[in-house]
């Protein structure tokens, strides 16, 4: 079946040059190209036929060429502190995992970037995932205008009904690519998608609070930078090579001075627009004094932040979370070297929303299939 592209994740050139190509007037193409996104992206209009500024022809012809269609939930679960993990599905069935996080001062929607991943991290549960593909710019953008539709996060006066101060909790101020998959190895769809998102005219999110998280893809760091102006987290989690390459894989490919080294090259560090360096704290692997003391070493020149994670277990994970007398003598080290380094308090634990422990049923049902077909049938089953 041939389906019509979604408007949702056409960038903004594209879609004044399909506009153009519909065959609207060169003069009113830059207009009605304005009108269209706002609707889509400021007001969050469900269907083209909504867009009451643009004439019926033109909505018409629209319709002709696109659909407008958010994703497809197909499981919503709710964590007793309020986290919301969708389990949202693609046209070709695939599933991928967004989570929104609600906080007093802000409200974080954590985004996938591929289905499945090909990193292999060794504590992480979504590596264990085989099937993988890319998402598309509009599986991307479409992450958060769903969730901004589930939790009704439009501007205040469009959405009926609600009185002055509702949603103020659940507003998405923020966004982090660190769900599922690794978005430096998506990383042409992943820039048009964060550019899309942080648009003025449409969701407006600001780029200093998109954070983009990689396991280090060395050579697109810089120009993910260049392209977005998004700020950046580094999946660190062991500071020498032979741990590194143990844990986080790529790093055999990309070795830590490389890493460290790109690091430096990221568009406008600065104190104000520092790195964010992920460490999980693994009980008797990375967590030593020693290791907090060459941590705070090696990221003496760069501009960082180093953010500290309790390690979430999963069903057969070949690793336990640092017991928190460790992860505060830790901390402490690196607290006294001048890091800022606040351990991120896991969210969402009860509904395995929290950090690596996304991964789709689809997997968990072909696990247990894989199990029945192991196992011989009973005597008695119809041979
Ligand atoms: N591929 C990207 C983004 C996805 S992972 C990356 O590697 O950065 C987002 C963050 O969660 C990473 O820092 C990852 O190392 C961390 N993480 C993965 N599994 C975890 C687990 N079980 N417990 C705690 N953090 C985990």
């Amino acid at each position: 079946m041939d389906i019509k592209p979604n408007l949702i994740g056409i960038t903004a050139p594209e879609l004044a040059q399909s506009l153009a190509d519909m065959g609207v007037p060169a003069a009113q193409v830059k207009m009605r190209r304005r009108q269209i996104w706002s609707w889509l992206y400021a007001h969050g209009v469900e269907d083209i036929e909504a867009m009451h500024t643009i004439n019926k022809d033109l909505r018409a012809t629209l319709a002709d060429h696109y659909r407008l269609e958010p994703l497809k939930v197909a499981e919503e679960q709710m964590s007793d502190d309020g986290t919301i993990k969708w389990l949202f599905q693609l046209d070709d069935g695939f599933r991928v995992e967004t989570v929104y996080i609600p906080e007093p001062s802000r409200g974080t929607l954590c985004i996938s970037a591929q289905v499945g991943c090909t990193l292999n991290c060794r504590f992480c549960h979504t590596g264990t995932q085989k099937l993988v593909r890319n998402l598309t710019t509009a599986e991307i953008v479409a992450q958060v205008v769903t969730a901004r539709h589930i939790l009704k996060d439009w501007s205040r006066h469009n959405i009926e009904g609600a009185s002055a101060g509702a949603n103020i909790n659940r507003h998405i101020s923020n966004v982090v690519c660190m769900g599922m998959g690794e978005p430096l190895y998506n990383a042409e769809n992943m820039a048009k998608g964060l550019n899309i998102i942080s648009d003025g005219d449409g969701l407006a999110l600001s780029r200093r609070r998109i954070t983009l998280s990689t396991a280090g893809v060395v050579p697109e760091i810089k120009p993910m930078g260049e392209k977005t102006g998004v700020m950046l987290a580094i999946s660190l989690h062991a500071v020498n090579d032979d741990l590194r390459n143990e844990l986080v894989p790529i790093n055999k490919k990309y070795p830590l001075a490389e890493l460290l080294a790109a690091c430096k090259q990221w568009p406008n560090l600065s104190n104000a627009k520092r790195i964010t360096f992920e460490y999980v704290m693994l009980d008797g692997i990375n967590d030593s004094d020693a290791e907090a003391r060459q941590l705070v070493r090696l990221l003496a020149s760069i501009p960082a932040k180093i953010n500290l994670i309790p390690f979430n277990p999963w069903a057969g994970s070949p690793y336990e979370c640092a017991p928190p007398e460790r992860v505060k003598a830790f901390a402490d080290i690196v607290n006294k070297a001048g890091y800022a380094s606040p351990v991120r308090r896991p969210r969402g634990r009860d509904i395995m929303a929290a950090c690596g422990q996304l991964r789709t049923a689809d997997v968990k049902k072909s696990a247990a299939e894989k199990r029945r077909e192991a196992t011989p049938a009973p005597a008695g089953a119809r041979a």
